[in-house]
């Protein structure tokens, strides 16, 4: 995460919506400013259109400066000093892998949405916030920009407490939704009957740290 763009999205953002909110989508934002392969939006698994809309309601100010030709992404690192050239619009956005990530990405954003505890496009853009982090390599906390995994348990326990809940035995998260794909005949990753006789048990149920990882600096308070 870059903590000079977290920063800079908090110090502008709108103080009239939730600080907890705005935090949680800052971190994820600046984790992706500086991606290479994919647009910011996309990068957090939205539409341009919900991506501007977050952006508006959330950090509005950001936008005050920005001319209209130039990409969020490349803007966020230029206000904070860093020179950026961003290659978004060489990307091509239809392809054969793209469409299965976007099968991938629908199964976990239902998931996560039949356990929602509140309603609301605040709800639905962190759903693909995670649902997105989920198709990367790293510990689902990481792949959100996140500071610890303890982070990524109070963001599930606020608006997905049913399945939070549910991962009674503190299975790593990316694992845990993916069983639950599973259950439900979605996908298949289990290669056997029970936890308690695979031998992927520890790749499942093993730690989630990262002690390299920084920390973002958080000012605001929260709610
Ligand atoms: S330990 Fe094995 S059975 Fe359990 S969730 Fe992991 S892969 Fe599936």
């Amino acid at each position: 995460m870059d903590s000079g763009i977290y920063q800079y999205l908090m110090d502008h953002r709108d103080a009239q919506e939730d600080v907890y909110e705005a935090h949680i989508f800052a971190q994820c934002i600046s984790h992706n400013a500086r991606c290479d392969n994919e647009s910011l939006s996309a990068a957090m698994g939205l539409s341009q259109t919900k991506f501007r809309m977050l952006i508006n309601r959330y950090f509005a100010r950001v936008l005050d400066d920005k001319p209209i030709d130039r990409c969020i992404k490349e803007h966020l690192n230029l206000c904070t000093g860093l020179d950026y050239s961003c290659q978004c619009e060489n990307l091509a956005s239809d392809t054969p892998s793209s469409r299965v990530r976007d099968e991938e990405m629908n199964d976990l954003k239902l998931l996560l949405l039949d356990h929602s505890s509140s309603y609301g496009e605040h709800v639905d853009w962190i759903t693909s916030m995670i649902a997105a982090a989920c198709l990367r390599d790293n510990h689902l906390w990481q792949d959100l920009g996140l500071a610890c995994r303890e982070e990524l348990n109070q963001l599930l326990s606020r608006y997905f407490p049913i399945l939070y809940n549910k991962n009674t035995g503190n299975m790593k998260w990316k694992k845990f939704l993916y069983k639950q794909l599973c259950e439900l005949g979605e996908v298949s990753v289990c290669l056997a009957p029970s936890c308690a006789v695979c031998i992927e048990y520890a790749a499942c149920f093993g730690p989630e740290d990262a002690t390299d990882w920084s920390q973002p600096t958080v000012t605001a308070a929260m709610h």
